[in-house]
């Protein structure tokens, strides 16, 4: 049975008719205004009315921004260390992504503080089961946080535990090797192996942690606009360099972590570099050109193989947006070399 006639029987059983789950339905599509499925509005309406068991049933692509009550299982591909921040109050807090994935699809669940401690527990492959979880949007796709729920390290008695794809099926490189004149605004899941022929700025802005969306500092406080609360801000630094591949130039642009990676600097060592030119006189833009070159002009002519999306920007053009950096492993890069020729 499909999902939707899942939670139309349960609707059924709690009294309702077929003609009020049809207006019920109708009504929340309107509220959303087309960003929700019908599927997305029936769990919405079956999880109002209290309806819990259904949500065995969630796959991650069922996954949708403000849910709660969230239960969700999937395979553990691979986490971030716990990071450390400071709040605006001064107390310390910790942040790591566990990226899960199903048959239906790749997340990323957020840890916050305490919760950070579940990375020492866990190892590529295992399964975890988030219930009463919920979801946000974040800056690559939907995100679930534990929120007031839990998670339990792989469960023995749930059906969708056996529809999980291996390890070594889920963690097959879903990227597509291109060359960088046939990058093309939208593509997604792009790699490319290319030199790095060109340093561009680096600049920083503080954000939402949990949204990554640019917050703003008012009555002391720092305040999200997109999660409408109060928030620790987190420094963001973004570099942008300019890659050849004898193809084709595109701009990459490194965001927070990569931008980390590439530079071999945390963010706050390189802001309080550039802020040590603005205290000797410089203006913004200069301070951010004498940091890189006074740091970074080795990057130049080093080779680098990423991953991401492409996406066009009226100021700058067509701009790779990376999502992965890996070292350049030579030995794979001779299978995919082989593969190619096989
Ligand atoms: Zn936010």
């Amino acid at each position: 049975m499909e999902r939707k006639e899942v939670l139309w029987e349960q609707l059924k059983k709690k009294g309702l008719s077929d003609t009020e789950i049809e207006e019920k339905m109708q009504q929340k599509l309107d509220e959303v205004g087309g960003l929700l499925t019908e599927e997305g509005a029936l769990t919405i309406i079956a999880s109002e009315l209290g309806i819990t068991e259904e949500q065995e049933y969630l796959r991650i692509a069922d996954l949708t921004d403000g849910m709660s009550n969230v239960n969700i299982i999937g395979r553990v591909l691979g986490y971030t260390e716990p990071r450390e921040f400071e709040r605006s109050d001064g107390s310390k807090g910790a942040v790591s992504n566990v990226i899960i994935a199903d048959k239906t699809g790749k997340t990323a669940l957020t840890l916050w503080d305490h919760e950070v401690r579940l990375t020492e527990q866990i190892k590529r492959g295992d399964i975890l089961k988030i219930i009463d979880g919920i979801t946000r949007q974040g800056r690559r796709g939907i995100q679930i946080q534990i929120g007031r729920g839990k998670v339990l390290l792989n469960p023995k008695d749930d059906p969708r535990i056996e529809e999980i794809p291996p390890l070594s099926e889920l963690a097959r490189r879903p990227t597509e090797r291109k060359p960088i004149a046939d990058l093309q605004e939208g593509d997604k899941f792009c790699e490319v192996r290319a030199t790095i022929a060109k340093l561009y700025n680096i600049r920083f802005y503080e954000a939402c942690p949990e949204c990554y969306k640019r917050v703003i500092f008012k009555n002391n406080v720092f305040y999200c606009p997109n999660c409408k609360k109060k928030v620790d801000r987190k420094r963001i630094m973004i570099f942008e360099a300019g890659l050849d591949d004898c193809t084709g130039f595109i701009r990459a642009s490194f965001f927070d972590r990569k931008a980390e990676y590439i530079l071999q600097k945390t963010t706050s060592e390189a802001y309080y570099k550039v802020k040590d030119y603005l205290n000797k006189g410089y203006d913004v833009r200069s301070a951010q050109r004498q940091y890189i070159t006074e740091y970074h002009m080795g990057l130049l002519g080093g080779e680098v193989l990423i991953s991401g999306d492409v996406t066009y920007n009226e100021y700058t053009g067509l701009t790779f947006n990376v999502r992965e950096l890996r070292e350049l492993d030579i030995l794979e890069e001779c299978y995919t070399l082989l593969e190619g020729l096989a």
